[in-house]
Parts: C-alpha cells; structure tokens; sequence
C-alpha cells in the first residue's frame, strides 16, 4: 500500500496537530498499529548537533506521549568511518538532553549474520546480483534523472555463481570496490533509488565492534529498514532525503521474511540560520582548526551547546516550539536563543562582572574602609536569596559606559554627571585622569551617602542610567569570552563553507573584574551578569583565574520582531 503523507499532513494542520503524531494516532485507533515502537538511528561518524535534537525529540517524544518504547540504534555500518569516540559522545548527548533508551540499544551490526542471510535469501530468489563493473562505469551506466539506465553486463549471472563470488566477498579474497551486491530492480525506473541498488560493499577494514570478522558492509538501504524491522519498529520516522528511498525501503520489506512491517515517514531537516548544521562540515571545521576542538562553544554540536551553557530544557522547548513539518524551512538562531533566554532567566544567579575595566576613585569615601551592600541573587526566584557585595573607595565600571564628550542621548557617566551604581549608590563624576597617551585611566568621582542600597536621595533627585560594578579590593581577575554566530551569511553555503565564516567570531576579553560571588560558583552554575548576558564558567578556568563564556546576551531581537509583527 503507498502512504501519501502530504494528505495526512494536510489533514493534521486543519487539526492544529504535526502531521507524524496525527499519522500515528490514527494508526492506533483504527487498530492497524497495536503500539509504537520507534528508534533514534545515528551513524557514529560524527558529533551529534542541534538537527540531530530534533529527530531525538520527534522519536522519543512520541513513543512517551503514545505509551511506546524508543531505541538507541546506531547505524554502524561504515568502519571506515566510524569511531567508538563517537559512540561514546552520542549516547551521552541523548542522556543529557534528556532521553533515555533504557535496555534498547541497539547496533545495526548486532544484525550483520541476519542481514547476509537475508542478501543471499534475495540472491536466491534472483533479485540481487554480484556486480564487478568498477565504480566509474557503474555511475555512467546508472543514467540521468532525465535518461534510464543501462542494465550492468552482470545482471544476468546465475544464482550459484552470485552465491560463490557473494560467500567469497565475505570471505575477504577481494580488494575494496572489486565487486558490489545489487538489488536487481529497474535500470529503468524513474526513481535512480530503484536502478540497482547497492546493498552489500566490499570495505577491508575493521570494525569497532564487529572487528575483523567482516569485509563487506550492508548499504544504508540494506540495513536501516531490515533493522527496523528485527526491532519491531512500527514508525520510522526519517528526514525528507529519504522520501525517494522509500519504494526501496517497502520493496526490500515486501521480499524479505521479515518479522514486522515498519513504515517510513519523512519529516524536514532543521535549518538554522547563521549555521551548517552537517556532521561532514562540523568534521571539517575541527579537523581544519577553524574551531577549538567539537565542544567549541561556537560548534552548534550538543557538545558545544553544552560548553556554551546551554540548558538542555532550552533545546527541548525550542523543538516543541517549531514543530515538525514536511516543507524544508530555515529556522531563525534567534529563536534558539530565545529559548535559552526563557530558561536562564528563571535560574540564572544575577552577578556584577565589569568586562572593560575602568577604574573609579570615590574621593569622599575614607580610604581604607568598606562595607558590605545587599545584592539579590535573582528577581525571578525569591528564593535564590541575597548576597553581600563589597563597596570601598577603589571600583571598576564599565569602559563602555562612560564617555568624556557625550551625545544627546548618552545618559551614562561623564563629567559632572550623576549615574547610580547598583545596590550601592549615587556617584557623580568630578574629574577625568588621562595617561600620556590621552587614553582615560581614571574617574575621579564622589558619592552620596544618602543614597546607600541605591535609593534615591531624600530631595527627590533622579538620575537616569544604573551601572554595574565591581569593588577594585574585592574583585577576581577572569577572562571572558563572547561568542558570535560562526558564520556571516544566514544561509552559509556548505560546499565554501570556509570563506563565511565570521572573524569576530569569538572576542576574548582578558582583563575582566568579577564579583567575589561569581568566581566562587561551581561549574554548573549558569550565571547572568547583570547587562552582559548569561554566562557559564568554562572547564578552562584555572585557579584565580576564572574563565566565562557567554551563553547569549541579553537582548532579545527574536522577542522585538514578534511584538512588531
Ligand atoms: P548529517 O547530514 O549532519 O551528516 P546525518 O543525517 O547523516 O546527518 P545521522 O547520524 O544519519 O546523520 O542522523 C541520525 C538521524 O538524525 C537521522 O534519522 C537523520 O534523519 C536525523 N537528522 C540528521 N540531521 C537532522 C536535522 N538537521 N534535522 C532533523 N533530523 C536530522
Ligand atoms: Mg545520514
């Protein structure tokens, strides 16, 4: 039976529900599906990234909300490429944003003896065959989208003489590439997918769980559906590359003695702008250095996400919220950091961090004295409490937020101005220190002791900016760094992908001055300082010298461009 999945589709938007849960809701209650079993099915050759997040969300998402069961399968089928460093680093990602396969994980080469069986079981029935054209005439012979194909001189070969070169690829008496295992379909057929396909190759290298007991390998079409099925896979939810395979998939399902019938369903692909979201360019941007290793908190890898102190609440909020669909889209990054805002906001710690130092002598405060001012910790949470920041005669602020020559709407610090600084008080500034160079050094300022905790003095003056501060005799030294979308272009072009990349990418700032507080978090601890954004402490920190990283700033464009509609 074809599955038109545009008309399901359309039907569940008239509903207000995604097309795969309303396609799977039906299938239950029209009694064709007892249950629902559905995997998440990574090729270890890479890092998982944000787009893997929401195939990850989709099938274990609905297998929870449908009381089903999901699996961890990886798709293990090119050891030429794969790596157990990256099987290690998936199933953490999984368990980390949240998921968990309990006894189902599974490998598609814990299926490598079935799926041979199953390769000479279609030999047998004469629809597979070995082929020794070499690649180069195979793709000649494959045809255009426009022109058919031209059967291969092999197609013809007799069972018995497909089953001895076929149980001596396995045996491993051939070279790479000597000879493939095809489907014999159509060379014909409108849909190149069907034009013989590849199902075993001959790949001499060791596998990280199988070792060295195979030389051929089962093609992605040879072994994802047939593992679906041993699994009992009732829903195999895939991204629309995929869509043209499907008449392979059900045509391997309908000739095999398989134990279930699975159905594939294709959704889109995440798009995020400012990014490439494609494990071969994520391996090429840390293979060429471009980025600091696949936890580069620049890398849209759930590794990097989780560097840049992204909460995994952030990533599942931000799938829910765009959805699942079967049109190809480009999603805004603004509205991932929209979520991430969302989150961090309610429990991020509020600290004072001064990112560009300069210094501020408070000239009618005794020198030699201090005290302690009360600060809270988040006004979201008024549980999170208050702490003591320490206020003297010797502060930093902001370099950004004083100017010496202001424009009209500059209502920061400059000479004679009164500014408030947070919790503390009211400061003015009397007179500006300058090195040789001209360069500002130094504000000479004074403050208002009636206006202690940052209130407002009892003669009802008013002053028109708050700035954050750090106490000089109580602030730790730390290194912040403020990351940026990695590439320039919304749509970066992943064949020249190396030309968009950002140069300012990544700003590092060496001499920040942080609150006590802040540098006495552990590391877990997302932090916001206050004007600057959120923060988390970054594994690169050493002692008395802790390093940050931005996570997003403050500003929400995403949030502005909704409101003005
Ligand atoms: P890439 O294109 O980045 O190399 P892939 O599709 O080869 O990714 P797999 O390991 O095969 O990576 O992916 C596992 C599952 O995640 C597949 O079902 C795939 O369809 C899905 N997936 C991969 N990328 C995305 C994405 N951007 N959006 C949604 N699902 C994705
Ligand atoms: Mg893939």
């Amino acid at each position: 039976m074809a599955i038109d999945n545009s008309v399901a589709e359309e039907t569940a938007r008239e509903a207000g529900l995604d097309f795969v849960r309303d396609i799977i809701r039906d299938d239950l209650d029209s009694g064709r599906r007892a249950g629902i079993v559905t995997r998440f099915p990574p090729e270890p050759n890479g890092y998982l990234h944000i787009g893997h997040a929401k195939s990850i969300c989709l099938n274990f998402g609905v297998a929870e909300e449908f009381g089903g069961v999901c699996a961890l399968r990886f798709d293990d089928t090119n050891p030429a490429k794969e790596e157990q460093e990256y099987i290690d680093a998936i199933m953490q990602d999984v368990r980390w944003l949240g998921f968990d396969w309990g006894e189902r994980l599974f490998h598609a080469s814990d299926y490598f003896e079935q799926l041979y069986d199953w390769a000479e079981h279609l030999i047998k029935a004469g629809d597979a065959y070995v082929d020794d054209q070499s690649q180069e005439a195979m793709r000649a012979n494959r045809g255009t989208l426009t022109e058919p194909g031209t059967n291969s001189p092999y197609r013809d070969r007799s069972v018995e003489e497909n089953l001895d070169l076929f149980r001596r690829m396995r045996a491993g008496e051939f070279e790479n590439g000597a000879r493939v295992l095809r489907a014999k379909i159509d060379m014909g057929s409108g849909n190149i997918n069907l034009r013989d396909p590849v199902l075993y190759r001959i790949v001499n290298a060791p596998h990280p769980r199988t070792g060295t007991t195979w030389h051929i390998y089962p093609s992605y079409d040879f072994a994802h559906g047939q593992s679906d099925a041993i699994e009992g896979v009732t829903h195999s939810l895939c991204t629309l590359e995929f869509a043209d395979h499907r008449p392979l998939y059900d045509w391997l399902i309908e000739k095999l003695p398989v134990p279930s019938r699975p159905r594939q369903i294709e959704f889109a692909r995440l798009n995020l702008t400012h990014n490439v979201l494609s494990k071969r360019v994520l391996t090429a941007l840390v293979r060429d250095g471009h980025v600091d290793g696949w936890d580069d908190p620049r890398m849209p890898t759930f590794a990097g996400l989780r560097r840049r102190g992204v909460p995994p609440e952030a990533i599942r909020a931000f799938v829910k919220a765009i959805g699942v669909s079967r049109a190809d889209n480009l999603v805004d990054v603004a509205m991932l950091d929209h979520a991430i805002r969302d989150v961090l906001n309610r429990t991020a710690l509020r600290r004072m961090a001064v990112l560009r130092p300069l210094k501020v002598v408070i000239e009618n405060y005794p020198e030699g004295d201090g005290e302690d001012l009360e600060a809270v910790n988040n006004p979201e949470d008024p549980e999170a409490g208050t702490r003591p920041v320490h206020f003297g005669r010797e502060l930093y602020v902001e370099r950004d937020d004083f100017m010496e020559d202001p424009p009209k709407k500059f209502f920061r610090l400059a000479p004679g101005r009164e500014v408030r600084l947070r919790y503390a008080y009211f400061i003015t500034c009397r007179e500006v220190v300058k090195d040789a160079s001209g360069e500002v050094t130094e504000l000479r300022c004074t403050y208002d002791p009636e206006t202690r905790g940052g209130n407002n003095p009892p003669d009802g003056r008013k002053v028109k900016a708050t700035l954050h501060w750090v106490s000089a005799a109580r602030a730790v030294p730390a290194e912040v760094r403020l990351v940026d979308r990695l590439f320039l272009s919304a749509s970066p072009d992943a064949s020249n992908f190396a030309a968009d990349i950002n140069p300012d990418s990544q700003e590092v700032l060496t001499g920040a001055m942080i609150e006590p507080a802040a540098a006495a978090g552990n590391d877990d601890t997302p932090l916001q300082f206050e004007r600057q954004g959120y923060f988390r402490r970054d594994r690169d920190s050493v002692p008395g010298k802790p390093v940050f990283v931005r996570t997003v700033g403050l500003r929400d464009s995403f949030a502005k461009a909704m409101a003005k509609g």
